[in-house]
């Protein structure tokens, strides 16, 4: 499983990192501070709840087939 973010467009309401600090990583101003990760083995639901906390719905869940 992967997380893909739509990094440009991030408002920079850290409500992503509010859920999961861990999983998603803030630069200095506040914005999102990657644009993707493989989701470690055992973090799914917080990957995933960090991504549904997104208002901006900019982070995008991808599962393996
Ligand atoms: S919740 Fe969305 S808009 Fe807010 S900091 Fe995270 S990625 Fe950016």
């Amino acid at each position: 499983m992967r997380i893909r973010i739509d990094r440009a467009r991030c408002v920079g309401n850290a409500r992503c990192a509010a859920v999961a600090e861990h999983l998603y990583p803030l630069d200095d101003d506040g914005y999102i501070a990657i644009d993707g990760f493989e989701v470690p083995p055992g973090e799914e639901l917080m990957a995933r709840r960090g991504a549904k906390a997104c208002p901006e719905r900019i982070i995008f869940v991808e599962d393996d087939d």
